[in-house]
């Protein structure tokens, strides 16, 4: 495994008849990041995975400082992983000049983007300057961010970007609680609580199977997510996917997605439910 940090060595590391894959990431990788580098493998003939925590994906009161880092850790494991070439830019050469950057017209306004103004325009710049930095064939995102791959889909359509968007499973422990890097921030009560997150999704998603209203399901999701000792809703939503608008009974795919915060993580978790 090569570990490149100049985006003009990354360049002339790749021949262009290559097939490449490519897993962007903040690092403090799980078994998460590890699923989209297996996914990357099986359909590519190299994979590229970027370490890169993005400042401005964060806003001012959120938790870039204390983001989890490990580059020693994080290394062993894309090694082991089987990742071809890992790229660990540094913030100055990520942003020169800091001249442009990419906004999101809609789909920005609910779920995270409600919470994180900002957040989803950080985003788009940073994947935006990765693609035309790394040029690959596919990218794989998990759906554990399922309004970011939403987004980074428009974004790919209205930019006409060359790169096919493979979208990925969730990766979760047993207890059904979604692989985070954040969930090192959780106290061993509240990963146990914050297993109930899953549940109460799930049986959301069984409630939209059987017939139940949209808001009714919704009721009863703030309800069951209500009762989480120790921590508090950030949002409940239920959405069309991946239009991110309001759900209708015609709706193929629904996103039922909630954000919880403990004391010291926020944690978002989420269902896609397709009709039929
Ligand atoms: P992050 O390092 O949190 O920015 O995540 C990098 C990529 O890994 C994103 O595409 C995430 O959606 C994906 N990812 C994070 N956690 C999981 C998970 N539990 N299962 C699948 N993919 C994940």
């Amino acid at each position: 495994m090569r570990i490149v940090t100049d985006p003009l060595a990354l360049r002339d590391a790749i021949s262009p008849e290559t097939t490449v894959g490519f897993v962007p990431t903040m690092g403090y990788l799980h078994e998460g990041h590890l699923s989209l580098v297996e996914a990357a493998k099986q359909e590519n003939d190299l994979v590229v995975m970027s370490i890169f925590v993005n400042p401005t994906q964060f806003g001012p009161n959120e938790d870039l400082d204390r983001y989890p880092r490990d580059f020693d850790r994080d290394e062993a494991l894309a090694r082991e992983a089987g990742v071809d070439i890992l790229f660990y830019p540094d913030t100055t050469t990520m942003y020169p000049l800091d001249m442009a950057r990419v906004t999101v017209r809609t789909g920005a306004d609910v779920l995270c983007g409600a919470s994180r103004p900002g957040h989803f325009d950080g985003v788009l710049t940073v994947v935006s300057k990765l693609f035309n930095i790394v040029r690959p064939t596919r990218a794989y995102f998990g759906l554990k961010d399922a309004q970011q791959v939403a987004l980074i889909e428009g974004y790919v359509h209205d930019y006409f970007v060359p790169v096919e968007i493979r979208r990925c499973p969730i990766i979760r422990e047993a207890s059904g609680l979604a692989k985070s890097s954040r969930n090192v921030y959780l106290s061993e009560s509240e990963r146990i609580e914050a297993a109930e997150i899953n549940k109460a999704l799930t049986e959301a998603e069984t409630g939209l199977q059987t017939g139940v209203a949209v808001t009714a399901v919704k009721a009863r999701l703030i309800e069951r997510l209500d009762a989480i000792p120790n921590s508090t809703i950030d949002y409940v939503e239920i959405v069309d996917y991946p239009t991110l608008t309001e759900a209708h009974d015609t709706s193929q795919e629904l996103l039922i997605a909630a954000a919880v915060q403990f004391e010291r993580a926020r944690l978002i978790d989420n269902v896609i439910w397709k009709r039929g």
